[in-house]
């Protein structure tokens, strides 16, 4: 059978139920499960044998979840996390630790610059910014021999930038390191980052794949295509024997396709234990059932609040991808053809005062920490998820005190503009 559409597998992947089974997939919600000798639970513990034992190392309920994830985006093997927080700490960590060094675009989203600029460099780890739009020559620059990864978002929040994946994956490669993109607000439905380059992608979840405000959740996908043994000296972890295994080399005994994500199970998941309830990874599927219905009307809602803030004579930029003449429209339109997000943001003429101002008047755009959701819901950054940051860091994270993100959802486009339309009266 060819290849299926990502629909078919938004409904479809990850499990198959056999005759007389559940046609849900069933919630395992149980911590430990039994087996009739102790010989077989230490081949289970020697990664000898593949089987479940105890819920923080592995579920069958979070397995088929990750399952579908790994289908949506083309990968060979992926795994859970109880957030993306989790999901983006473990894909670094998993392959850069004390010592080491990551190239990181300056645009992500605020709680990622923190765990990296602020968290992972207590431990050791020691980051360099980029600006998305750096050009080849200073993106090679920000390399150091002890480099061990490349990491971009698809499409940043808030800054909505658009990663140009090719040039960042050419240069992770050029250093011999994999691209880890954070693909949570394209999904796999509008972007498959593995076609363009990256080896590593990771998920908020909590976002448009589970779309509904339900469950905090995290994802982390490998492609199964860099090639550790080719860079053994700079992966020891992956290609070196762990004693905490009797001595594994996870990159011979899982293959490329396998490695990463055994390993980040094996150790950082064992010595972490940020796993997703079996629960939240059930409300998570139930997402993912509709993502691929959902991510175009919240597309589609966008773009005509964009287009409507465009002409407004309050407005002082908007900044959408998905807009025609936007900075990053034409890298929107090459790695998203389809779409991009559900997510706009924008000034005002009248500055921080009058973001704070139109906020308050919003009635369908609730103000949430929060984007993705089927309600609409709008944020002021420089107040919220970035007040950490000076004003120096918020111009690089591309942040200004007066702008707005707002989250289209599912609504009708007419009545979100309608209701932007009356806040703006009074602003
Ligand atoms: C929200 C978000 C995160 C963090 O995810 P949580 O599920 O809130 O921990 C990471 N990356 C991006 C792009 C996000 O939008």
């Amino acid at each position: 059978m060819s290849e299926q559409g990502i629909g078919t597998k938004c409904v479809q992947a990850g499990y198959t139920p056999g005759n007389g089974e559940p046609r849900q997939i069933p919630i395992i919600q149980s911590t430990t499960f039994k087996y009739a000798t102790s010989e077989q639970m230490g081949r289970l513990f020697d990664l000898e044998e593949s089987g479940y034992f105890y819920t923080r190392l592995q579920n069958p309920t979070n397995d088929m979840v990750a399952a579908k994830i790994a289908a949506l985006e083309g990968g060979t093997a992926a795994m859970l996390t109880s957030s993306g927080q989790a999901a983006n700490f473990y894909a670094v960590f998993n392959i850069a630790s004390c010592g080491d060094h990551v190239v990181a675009s300056s645009t992500i989203y605020g709680g990622t610059y923190n765990l990296f600029h602020v968290t992972m460099r207590k431990m050791g780890v020691d980051f360099t910014f980029v600006s998305p739009d750096c050009t080849e020559e200073e993106l090679n620059a920000a390399f150091r021999p002890n480099t061990k990864a490349v990491f971009g978002e698809t499409i940043a929040n808030p800054a909505l930038t658009v990663l140009d994946i090719e040039k960042f994956a050419r240069a992770a490669h050029a250093h011999g390191v994999p691209l880890i993109v954070d693909n949570t607000f394209a999904t796999p439905v509008n972007c498959r980052p593995f076609a363009w380059g990256a080896d590593i992608v990771t998920h908020s979840t909590t976002k448009y794949m589970d779309g509904h405000g339900a469950g905090v959740g995290g994802a982390i996908v490998d492609s199964g295509k860099f090639d550790w043994l080719a860079h053994a000296d700079k992966f020891p972890g992956l290609t070196t024997p762990d004693d905490s295994y009797h001595g594994v080399t996870y990159a011979e005994k899982f293959g490329l396709g396998g490695a990463f994500i055994t390993k980040c199970t094996a150790q950082l998941m064992r010595d972490f234990g940020s796993i997703q309830s079996p629960q939240n990874a059930f409300i998570l599927n139930l997402g993912l059932e509709s993502l691929h219905v959902r991510m175009p009307r919240h597309c589609e809602n966008a773009l005509a609040v964009a287009k409507f803030l465009k002409d407004h004579p309050k407005i002082s930029f908007v900044i959408y991808p998905g807009l025609e003449g936007d900075k990053y429209h034409s890298l929107a339109m090459k790695y998203m053809p389809h779409g991009t997000c559900g997510v706009v943001s924008f000034g005002f003429k009248g500055g921080r005062a009058a973001a704070e101002e139109f906020m308050k008047h919003l009635k369908l755009g609730a103000i949430e920490t929060h984007v993705a959701d089927a309600r609409t819901c709008c944020l002021h950054p420089a107040s919220a998820t970035h007040r950490q940051m000076n004003d120096q860091e918020l111009v690089a994270a591309g942040i200004t005190p007066d702008l707005v993100r707002m989250s289209c959802g599912l609504e009708d486009a007419a009545d979100l503009v309608a209701d932007i339309a009356q806040a703006l009266e009074k602003v």
